[in-house]
């Protein structure tokens, strides 16, 4: 017999979870202003928020921090930070920065002005907070593929060549400080590039003189993908295969909270001398000394062995074959998911799900409260509430999809959790057509309103 799947670690330590009862989630929803965000963790029995900052780090990991510098200035766990980096993704150059928000700050403050265009694919919201917030423009160039969740095409996050040329021709060469591709793409649905568009949008990039630099995020979960679904990839190794796409890129943003498997920390790493030093100064204003940059130095060290194991075939199989295992389930119940299913995430497509409510009912976010109700499983909204608002009108952006993203976190829960959402949303679908009534809008913050925003149920 084939022996079947198993985890590639055991588990040392535990942490205990409650259930709650469902009169006791219709109080703290209530309280929360049917906001998720708002809920205490105490309140979640599993908690599919988000895969940020909320893997479980390894021994190694832990004995890493014993080792941690906490000089000020050149500490070893700076240097053990930037040669892992060096190894990993072939940059020579690179800034701690305490999250990946803080070195878009960074690196932003460097390169973006107002009326600038920043062309790419589905930029992540702080991204485009980041961009925004600047006054300039992020414009969106991915497949039309990404946007129907019932196509099943592998590379979902990839860039339409012809879109990107466009905006390329179409505005002068100072207007586009760069072009950032998001690897995996979190909000088309974890869905990544392949290996092929990589190269093409480098060749483009260089046609126009424009710079190329990823959002960074999840950029082992992509080589994996490349290694599983690419011609030609199938005997390249992970690190091979990483170090390849980097080669394509003039710098990257990182959020190492993601696969790097540690709670907080970022970087940007960079090819260029000249930018390196004119964003260590906005390194300097905003995170910390260059050689710290808003971390300690026992994350420095956590964060590079981390690297290290997110970037191991083993790991990330069992990463991806755990989303998997949750997105066939769902599907055996019949629940719409976008497909294939992406690598930190299975997105649930509240359009089919609730067909019946409308858009501006929040259909994803009513989705996300029926779930908590049911079960005590937290998801969040990937929609309209994550869209905000045209910066220039005000009016309400309604994105193409509309999904409640289940977020694994990595190596925390076990597929019985997985089983037990699966089960939980199967029987929310059950009783679909009783859900008449969703949400609107009591109050929001001017950006990323999605954090803080209340809400009340629809009369
Ligand atoms: C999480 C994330 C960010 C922002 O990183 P933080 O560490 O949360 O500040 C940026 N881009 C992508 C694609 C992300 O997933």
């Amino acid at each position: 017999m084939k022996l079947p799947f198993a985890e590639s670690y055991k588990i040392k330590m535990v942490e205990s979870l409650r259930r709650s009862t469902r009169q006791e989630r219709e109080e703290w929803i209530k309280e929360a202003n049917y906001n998720l965000f708002k809920l205490r963790s105490e309140h979640v029995f599993i908690d599919l928020l988000t895969d940020s900052g909320t893997g479980a780090m390894s021994d190694r990991q832990w004995s890493e921090m014993m080792l941690g510098d906490e000089s000020y200035a050149g500490a070893s766990s700076y240097f053990k930070m930037k040669d892992t980096i060096k190894e990993i993704t072939g940059f020579e150059y690179f800034l701690p920065t305490h999250q990946g928000r803080a070195a878009e700050n960074v690196l932003f403050s460097a390169l973006v002005k107002a009326g600038d265009i920043i062309p790419g694919n589905s930029h992540f919201d702080t991204t485009k907070g980041h961009i925004e917030f600047r006054k300039a423009k992020a414009v969106d160039c991915t497949i039309a593929e990404a946007f129907d969740t019932t196509i099943n095409h592998p590379f979902k996050g990839n860039i339409d060549l012809e879109k990107l040329e466009d905006v390329l021709k179409s505005h002068p060469k100072e207007k586009i400080p760069f072009i950032v591709v998001t690897v995996t793409c979190n909000s088309s649905g974890g869905q990544p590039v392949s290996m092929q568009n990589l190269r093409d949008v480098k060749q483009l990039a260089d046609k126009y003189g424009i710079m190329l630099i990823y959002d960074s995020a999840r950029f082992a979960e992509n080589a994996y993908f490349i290694k599983t679904r690419e011609e030609g990839y199938t005997h390249k190794s992970i690190r091979e295969i990483v170090l390849e796409m980097f080669s394509y890129a003039d710098a990257m943003t990182m959020s190492s909270k993601k696969d790097a498997i540690v709670n907080m920390g970022g970087f940007i790493a960079l090819r260029s001398k000249e930018l390196f030093e004119k964003a260590s100064v906005f390194t300097i204003m905003f995170e910390g000394y260059i050689t710290y940059g808003g971390m300690s130095g026992r994350d420095m060290n956590a964060l590079a062995q981390g690297l290290r194991e997110g970037t191991e075939f083993d790991y990330l199989e069992t990463r991806i074959s755990q989303v998997a295992y949750l997105g066939q389930r769902l599907v055996n119940f019949g629940v719409p998911v976008q497909q294939p299913f992406g690598g930190h995430a299975i997105f649930v497509d509240a359009k089919r799900f609730l067909p019946h409510l409308p858009k501006e009912q929040f259909q994803a976010q009513t989705l996300a409260v029926e779930l908590y109700l049911e079960s005590g499983v937290r998801g969040v909204e990937i929609g309209a509430l994550l869209a905000d608002r045209d910066p220039d009108t005000r009016e309400n952006r309604f994105p193409m999809l509309e999904l409640l993203r289940l977020t694994i976190p990595r190596r925390v829960y076990t597929n019985n959790h997985m089983d037990y959402v699966a089960t939980a949303l199967a029987n929310v679908f059950e009783r679909r057509n009783s859900i008449v009534k969703g949400l609107r809008i009591t109050g929001e913050a001017p950006i990323m309103r999605h954090f803080t925003v209340d809400l009340a149920r629809e009369m």
